[in-house]
C-alpha cells in the first residue's frame, strides 16, 4: 500500500510498503480522510529521533487522523461499515499495571503512530483496536476529527491542572500545543487565558477567541504582564507548553500562591528549574505526557461547538503532495498553525 515513508533523517518518500492486510476480531479497517502533521513528525523527518526514539529503519509518519470504517472484526460490536471515526494513536498492553490504573499514556509497553519501530498513519488503509477508534458526531468533519489528537493533549492538560470555576490560566507557547491547552483550560471552566509567544501571527489567531489575552514577549515582559492582569496575585494554573529553558525557569514566578504549574512543553534537553520559587508559593506541579481516557470528552466539546479547532487548521494538500507538505512544515511558516493532508475522498 502506498504511504508517506520516512526513510531516514532528513529523505522522505511516497510509496508502496507492506502493511497488515486483515483485521483481527477486535481490529477494525479504516480508510484514512484526513491526518494532521505534528511537531513530532517534522522533528523525526529532520532530526531522526526524539529522546530515546531513533529511526533505524524506514518508518510511515502520521498520527492525528480521522477516516471511515470500512471492515470491522468479528468481535467488534460498537462500530460498523461506514463510521466516521478518529483514532486514538497510542496502543497500551491492554493488560499491563498501567492500563488496570487507567494510565495507558504511560505504559512503558505503549506502541504509537509514528514513533519507532511502529508504522503510522500517512496511508490510506489502517487497521486499528476497535476500542481506541472512536464515532465522529455528523456534524464533526474529518477536519476536525484529525484534531482530537492534538487537542487531547490540551485536554490532558486541562485535566491535570484540576482547574477550578473562574480560574485564571497562564499558557506559555502559542505553538499548535499551547492553543490547544488554552482552548481545554477555557472549556475546563477557566474564565479566561493569557498566552505568551514571540510570534504576533500565531498570537493573532489565538487572540481572537473570545476569553483569550495575549502577551507579545517581543514587546513585553510576561511577569508584569500576568501581575497587571491579575491585580499582582497571579495566575491559578500556568501551563509551561513552549519547552524553551527561559521560560520554564521564569513558570512559576507566574503563578499565584497556592497555584498549580503543568508541565506540556518538552525541552529537548535537561534544563534548570528554580525550585525555591515554587516552594515560596507551594505550587503543585503537574506533568503531562499525551493523554488517556480524553477522546470522548474532546469529540463532545468540538460537537457541542463550545470548542471550534477550524480556525488552527492552517492548510489542507492532497496525499500526493505530502512531501511538500512536510517541507512546508519545516519552513514554520509564522501563520501556520496545523497543515493537514488529505489522503482520500471519502463521502
Ligand atoms: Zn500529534
Amino acid at each position: 500500500m502506498r504511504a508517506l515513508v520516512l526513510e531516514e533523517k532528513g529523505r522522505l518518500s511516497l510509496r508502496d510498503i507492506d502493511l497488515p492486510a486483515r483485521p483481527g476480531p477486535d481490529d477494525v479497517r479504516i480508510r484514512i480522510h484526513t491526518v494532521g502533521i505534528c511537531g513530532s513528525d517534522v522533528h523525526y523527518y529532520t532530526h531522526g529521533k526524539i529522546g530515546p526514539f531513533v529511526v533505524r529503519e524506514p518508518m510511515v509518519l502520521g498520527h492525528e487522523a480521522a477516516g471511515e470504517v470500512i471492515e470491522t472484526g468479528s468481535s467488534v460490536t460498537h462500530l460498523a461499515v461506514g463510521d466516521r471515526v478518529c483514532m486514538e494513536p497510542g496502543i497500551p498492553d491492554p493488560i499491563s499495571r498501567a492500563s488496570k490504573l487507567g494510565i495507558y499514556n504511560v505504559d512503558p509497553a505503549v506502541r504509537f503512530w509514528a514513533t519507532p519501530p511502529v508504522h503510522g498513519c500517512l496511508t490510506p488503509e489502517v487497521i486499528h483496536p476497535a476500542r481506541f477508534t472512536y464515532r465522529l458526531p455528523d456534524q464533526v468533519s474529518y477536519a476536525e476529527g484529525a484534531m482530537v489528537e492534538p487537542f487531547a493533549i490540551g485536554m490532558q492538560a486541562a485535566l491535570r491542572a484540576k482547574i477550578k470555576p473562574g480560574d485564571v490560566a497562564v499558557v506559555c507557547g502559542a505553538g499548535p500545543i499551547g492553543m490547544m491547552v488554552a482552548l481545554a483550560a477555557l472549556a475546563g471552566g477557566c474564565a479566561r487565558a493569557i498566552v505568551s509567544d514571540f510570534s504576533a501571527p500565531k498570537l493573532d489567531i489565538i487572540g481572537a477567541y473570545d476569553g483569550i489575552q495575549t502577551v507579545n514577549l517581543a514587546q513585553s515582559d510576561m511577569q508584569t504582564a500576568v501581575s497587571a492582569a491579575t491585580d499582582g496575585w497571579g495566575a491559578d494554573v500556568v501551563f509551561e507548553c513552549s519547552g524553551a529553558a527561559s521560560a520554564i525557569l521564569g513558570a512559576p514566578k507566574l503563578a499565584c500562591p497556592g497555584g498549580t504549574l503543568v508541565m506540556v512543553g518538552m525541552p529537548v534537553d535537561p534544563v534548570p528549574m528554580d525550585i525555591v520559587e515554587m516552594q515560596a508559593r507551594e505550587l503543585r506541579v503537574e506533568t503531562v505526557f499525551r493523554y488517556a481516557n480524553v477522546y470522548d470528552r474532546a469529540i463532545n466539546l468540538i460537537a457541542s461547538g463550545k470548542v471550534d479547532l477550524k480556525p488552527l487548521i492552517s492548510a489542507t494538500l492532497p496525499f500526493a503532495e505530502s512531501i511538500a507538505a512536510f517541507d512546508r512544515a519545516v519552513e514554520q511558516r509564522p501563520s501556520d498553525v496545523k497543515l493537514q493532508i488529505r489522503v482520500a475522498d471519502v463521502r
